[in-house]
């Protein structure tokens, strides 16, 4: 194992002592973990790894620690509850680095997440090269998101929306009476627009683009709002007898065009709907006045290296690293026309020591000849700002990541690489004797990447910090200094220590779910990789990192795309491929939308490229992601899945609920009627706290329940609806025996590894993993009938091996009844078990991009300039 010999010894610093820890399903358990150790702990999803390592370990650590400095919080201790843990020795700080579960906010950033933007603003504030008579800015004038930094146009967004013509009428052969102007609002209000018109005189029978280009411009663009008579139900010729008689009107009518409509909507909307409605019909384009650099105009016109801060920041860390670097290292580059050359490095640093012992800020060196932008005080502030800079790069470039810029929106970030942002972060902090404790860090990277990621924990722990990871890599098990294998099985199955020690001991272990796999003899496939007959074939494809790309991926086929992090796999499958694929379907572009309900940033450049042949053979488009089935605690599985809908019929069709005229609806938690009144049907309440992030508690009227009293009193088959959604799938599987409407989506959540989820589970405590699996599920309830593309980013993520298989027993299927599956996928033994593999790269960002080998696994294994291959080989043994 490399760097064991430096640094302390794995386990040096003791034992961690569990006793009698019963947090969800663990079964009471003992467990002595070493510190100063990489300690994996594995086991199939819902086994209780996290309940150990999150639920009580980290739990207590940070009990322990909101006791110690905020005597205030023992009240929210007491309301938030405490681990269910009989005792715990020898347990450090604890730093937790979870997958983010949702998005974080839209305003934050690579730059900002790990905190580099404020040190580059730094930079330019004290050492960047002003215009002549300009004067220096504060760090905040260079940061967007600040009211004296932004660029006033655009708000600091980089990009501006408007609507056109074309966002608002896409199709100007329809009359205005066929609902040429799509903006509008529908229904009544949509017509009531329509018959103002027709007072006002213009003409809805004749087709949109027959209109004079003044008429259709007042009627979209008008700020003017006049209020007229409106004759309902009458034809034009008719509304026109009634004005000349003044007839009495059925009302008079406001008038809003379709801009100010749109607009309005979109700014002022309480309805996610009405407010994703109002987006479709805006354009979004790079701001005019800054050029997409979100800043005001003195601040960018500030250089360092010859660029403005908002170019640096939209260039990969690598290649800002590369920028910064000579500065760094004290060599300074000809500013110019100014006349400045290098300093050596020996008169600089003389000359820093004089400043640092406070001497008058006078260049003494004689070969320095200093320019008016680049005093000398300026060289030094940026020898040191650019080192630290290009020093805390070289972590996150460490862990694979130098692809990404800084300007690049956090919510654009995987949920793997967020994690691994964070980790860098850590990593620079230098703390020592806490526990980090992290979720499946390798998630979303490429084995490749996988080794660097491994010198990063070692590090951590070599700098003498216990690292605990909840992992499925059978490599990082192999690493570990101590696994500790919870299971066997999930929910009520699992939740027992199968073992603890040193991973060679596991072999032992004949209960163990993980140990048939990490001393597997690797195999070959099991059967032989199906014979691609027909091709979508996608040509000239531009995305982020793709440029001009050509691929074909075949029909009827299971196909594995591959390639390092940032190679462009998720543009070219989960962005251009689903892009142009719903273009030929006619669906809207998938509608994305950030959290404000704005369109996109990267909407401004859709995807260009087009099919060139084979699109006709695909009827539907299936994109089974990892967002969150809802945003809010509010839905569920199993309001997600529909099977809730049949369960509140079964308890509105019992003699109780009907002698008291109960409905379905009582029995939802997002009807007033039914639900409890002090949570409004959450089940908790959040308790804010001053400094510190807010946190729920247990509602104190529903204890969690959700409903009121009254309706708990109805039971079906003598369980209440709330006892209903506490059950487990499993658990529910067996309830509702002989009701097929409920069984079936059961049986299928069931069979794809979910069986241990609460149905009530709230979508937000949903692993982005589970939330694709779940839609999988929903996916495969529907009636196949093939012909259909299903699209899955990464579909293992958060899976045990075992739980791997079982998903692609269900994708497998899909293909047998004549579908077509295209993966992101890093799993090798997914890979191996591919019809097609497609392998992107050769490098991450612009070193990627392009595919450098396709094939049969076994011809992409044999492919020389593949970083796959070798990996690729090993699975297939
Ligand atoms: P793993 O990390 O191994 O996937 P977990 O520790 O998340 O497993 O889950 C173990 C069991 O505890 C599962 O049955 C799960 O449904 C249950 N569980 C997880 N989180 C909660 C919670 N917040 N409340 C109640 N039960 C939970
Ligand atoms: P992979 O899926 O292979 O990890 P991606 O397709 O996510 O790679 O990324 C390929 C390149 O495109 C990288 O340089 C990445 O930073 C960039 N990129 C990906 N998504 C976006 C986005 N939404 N906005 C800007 N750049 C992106
Ligand atoms: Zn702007
Ligand atoms: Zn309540």
């Amino acid at each position: 194992t490399p760097g064991r010999s430096a640094g302390t010894r794995p386990g040096a610093g003791g034992l961690v002592r569990v006793r009698g820890a019963r947090e969800h399903n663990l079964s009471n358990i003992d467990v002595d973990i070493p510190r100063d150790a990489l300690v994996v702990f594995s086991g199939v999803s819902g086994s209780g790894k996290s309940s150990l390592a999150f639920g009580t370990l980290y739990a207590e650590a940070q009990r322990r620690y909101l006791e110690s400095v905020a005597p205030y919080a023992r009240r929210l201790i007491d309301q938030v509850g405490v681990p269910d843990v009989d005792a715990i020795d020898g347990l450090p700080p604890a730093v937790a680095l979870q997958q983010q579960r949702g998005s974080p906010g839209v305003r934050s950033s690579v730059g900002s997440v790990t905190t580099l933007s404020s040190l580059l603003r730094m930079l330019y504030s004290r050492a960047g090269s002003y215009p002549p008579r300009q004067p220096m800015l504060f760090a905040e004038d260079f940061s967007p998101n600040t009211a004296q930094g932004a660029c006033p146009e655009c708000h600091g967004l980089g990009h501006v929306y408007a609507v056109t013509e074309q966002s608002m009428v896409p199709d100007p052969s329809l009359s205005i009476r066929d609902r040429a102007i799509a903006a509008w609002p529908p229904a009544w209000h949509g017509q009531n627009l329509r018959d103002i018109l027709v007072t006002l005189g213009y003409d809805v029978d004749r087709p949109w683009r027959a209109l004079p280009k003044k008429e259709r411009d007042w009627i979209l663009f008008t700020d003017e709002q006049p209020v007229v008579p409106v004759y309902a139900g009458f034809t034009p010729k008719e509304t026109r007898t009634a004005l000349r008689r003044k007839e009495e009107p059925s009302y008079m009518g406001t008038f809003s065009s379709a801009r100010r409509y749109v607009l309005h909507t979109f700014a002022t909307t309480q309805s996610a709907q009405m407010k994703q409605r109002a987006a479709r019909y805006m354009v979004g384009r790079v701001c005019p006045a800054c050029d997409g650099r979100r800043l005001k105009r003195e601040a960018l016109s500030v250089r360092f290296a010859g660029m403005d801060i908002g170019t640096l920041a939209g260039l990969p860390l690598d290649r800002i690293a590369e920028t910064l670097r000579p500065a760094a290292e004290g060599r300074f580059a000809v500013v110019s026309g100014a006349g400045a050359t290098m300093g050596r490095a020996a008169g600089r640093r003389a000359s820093a020591r004089r400043v640092a012992a406070g001497g008058a800020a006078h260049a003494g060196a004689s070969d320095v000849r200093r320019t008016p932008e680049l005093s000398e005080e300026k060289r030094i502030a940026a020898q040191r700002i650019a080192h630290d800079l290009v020093e805390r790069i070289g972590t996150l470039q460490a862990l694979g990541l130098g692809y990404l810029s800084l300007d690049r929106a956090a919510p654009t970030l995987s949920p793997g690489e967020l994690q691994r942002l964070r980790l860098a972060t850590q990593i620079r902090s230098n703390l020592f004797g806490v526990v980090y404790v992290l979720d499946e860090p390798t998630a979303g990277l490429h084995p490749a990447d996988g080794e660097a990621l491994q010198r990063a924990l070692a590090e951590l722990r070599r700098a003498g910090n216990s690292v605990f990871v909840v992992e499925h890599d059978l490599e990082m098990m192999r690493r570990a200094d101590w696994l500790v294998d919870i299971g066997p099985g999930a929910g009520q199955h699992g939740g027992r220590v199968l073992y603890s020690g040193p991973p060679a001991g596991l072999a032992q272990v004949s209960g163990s779910r993980t140990a048939p796999y990490l001393f597997a003899r690797r195999g070959t496939p099991r059967r032989p990789p199906r014979e691609p007959r027909q091709w979508l074939q996608l040509r000239g494809v531009h995305r982020n990192n793709l440029h001009g790309l050509d691929a074909r991926i075949p029909l009827g086929a299971f196909t594995a795309v591959t390639g390092v992090s940032g190679s462009g796999k998720s543009s070219l499958v989960s962005q251009a491929l689903v892009e142009l694929v719903c273009r030929h379907l006619g669906h809207d572009p998938v509608a994305e939308q950030t959290e404000s309900g704005a369109p996109r940033a990267d909407a401004v450049a859709p995807t260009a490229g087009r099919i060139a042949a084979g699109a006709d053979a695909v009827r539907r488009l299936v994109d089974v992601d990892q967002k969150p089935i809802g945003r809010t605690p509010r839905s569920n599985l199993a309001t997600y899945t529909g099977l809730f809908d049949h369960v509140r019929r079964l308890f509105a069709g019992t003699r109780q609920a009907r002698a008291r005229r109960y409905d379905a609806g009582r029995f939802s938690f997002n009807v007033a009627k039914g639900r409890c009144d002090t949570c409004e049907g959450e089940g908790f309440v959040s308790v804010e706290l001053l400094f510190m992030p807010s946190v729920y508690a247990p509602c104190p009227a529903c204890h969690g329940a959700r409903y009121n009293a009254k309706t708990l009193e109805v039971r079906w088959q003598e369980r209440n609806i709330a006892e209903v959604l506490a059950m487990t799938v499993e658990e529910a599987l067996a309830f509702f025996e002989a009701e097929p409407a409920v069984r079936r989506p059961l049986a299928l959540l069931e069979a794809i590894g979910l069986g241990y989820l609460r149905l009530g589970q709230p979508a937000t405590e949903l692993s982005g993993g589970e939330a694709q699996r779940i839609k999988l599920a929903t996916e495969l309830q529907r009636s196949q009938r093939g012909d259909t593309l299903y699209v899955l980013d990464e579909p293992t993520t958060g899976l045990h091996p075992l739980d791997v298989d079982r998903l692609m027993a269900q994708l497998h299927g899909l293909v047998d009844a004549g579908n077509t599956v295209v993966v992101v996928e890093h799993e090798m033994r997914v890979v191996a078990d591919a019809d097609w593999v497609i392998d992107i790269g050769p490098g991450a960002g612009e070193d990627g991009g392009r595919v450098v080998a396709e094939g049969p696994p076994r011809a992409v294994a044999a492919a020389g300039g593949s970083r796959t291959a070798p990996y690729l080989r090993q699975a297939l043994g």
